[in-house]
């Protein structure tokens, strides 16, 4: 095992009663990562964390963590891990300190090392102020972040946690982000979404799942260039339609044009390279030697929803 390898994940299979939830997949996480394992509703994303959590046991495949097999030394991974599930299933009935301090107990850390660490995921979570209240009273967005924190309480060297995010508000939403790369300035994260914007605010890597299987694992950026060829300019111009469509028609760098009419004189040309250039220089000298006017001259790249859509398709997976 390589060392800077905090997860490797290994042709893992898991069957339930006659359904493959996931199938063969294989995938790395380094130390100090953020990973975000992308799919749909179905893809596999949360039956991959309970194996990666110990939770549950594989039909097939191997799953190492910090370089121990989960299957064969699941009490010392469990150890290194935090764990949030997806419905974290607190106890509504105790108070938030009360609580992680059990959790924490639970988790073997002695008396005086549990107190000082809830003192610390309270303060890392935000919690200070409602550490004494009781748990079911908080809001749905506390009530994540009181999650966070029993991730936390054992200082694990990997957090999991299973669409962190769902069902809380925007103002909730961008304070659990701004948590969890917090977090991983310590720590490695693998972060379960469907939520694309997600993966692209908060992840150094993604491996998208889909139906079980992985379909691509890298960076955003890298996988926005895998499109590349496909970069849209997109450029308003003020000039006779005819022209327009016999310049565009003549340059072997633009593989396909659309022309449409905008306010004023000017036409909105969406202007697509045959060989993945960018395609605005050439534009824009065009523009200035036949002397028409221009308004916008804009690249539109590839958003990580245009290639989750793109690397689905084939598979034939309908369009609602
Ligand atoms: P979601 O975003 O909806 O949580 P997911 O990507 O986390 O989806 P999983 O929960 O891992 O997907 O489910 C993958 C597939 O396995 C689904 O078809 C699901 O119905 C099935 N499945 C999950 N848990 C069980 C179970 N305990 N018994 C039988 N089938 C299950």
């Amino acid at each position: 095992m390589s060392d800077g390898l905090m997860i490797e994940v290994a042709n893992l299979t898991k069957r339930y009663a006659g359904h493959t939830a996931v199938s063969g997949i294989s995938f790395s996480v380094e130390r100090g990562e953020i990973v975000g394992l992308l799919g749909s509703n179905g893809a596999g994303k949360s039956t991959t964390m309970r194996i990666l959590s110990c939770y549950m046991p594989a039909t097939s495949g191997t799953v190492r963590v910090a370089g121990l097999d989960v299957f064969k030394e699941a009490d010392e991974v469990r150890r290194r891990i935090g764990y949030m599930p997806e419905n974290n299933p607190l106890h509504p009935e105790m108070r938030v300190r009360e609580y992680l301090k059990f959790r924490a107990r639970l988790k073997g850390l002695g008396w005086r090392r549990s107190r000082e660490r809830v003192d610390v995921v309270l303060e890392q979570c935000g919690l200070t102020d409602v550490s004494r209240k009781i748990i079911g009273h908080l809001s749905k967005g506390y009530r994540q972040r009181v999650g966070l924190a029993d991730a936390l309480v054992h200082e694990p060297e990997l957090i999991i946690l299973d669409e962190p995010t769902i069902g809380l508000d925007p103002l909730q939403i961008r304070s659990v982000r701004q948590l969890i790369k917090e977090m991983s300035r310590n720590q490695t994260v693998l972060i379960s979404t469907h939520i694309l914007p997600e993966v692209e605010m908060t992840c150094n890597r993604v491996v998208i799942l889909y139906e079980g299987k992985v379909l691509a694992a890298d960076t955003p950026d890298n996988l926005r260039r895998l499109m590349g060829n496909g970069s849209l300019v997109v450029a308003e111009i003020a000039a006779p339609r005819i022209e327009l469509q016999s310049c565009w028609e003549q340059h072997g760098e633009i593989d396909h044009f659309d022309i449409s009419v905008t306010e004023g004189d000017y036409y909105r040309c969406a202007l697509t390279p045959s060989n993945g250039t960018d395609l605005r220089p050439l534009i824009y000298s065009l523009v200035r030697e036949r002397g028409w006017g221009l308004r916008e001259l804009t690249l539109k790249q590839h958003s990580l929803e245009d290639i989750y859509v793109q690397l689905i398709r084939p598979r034939g997976e309908e369009e609602n």
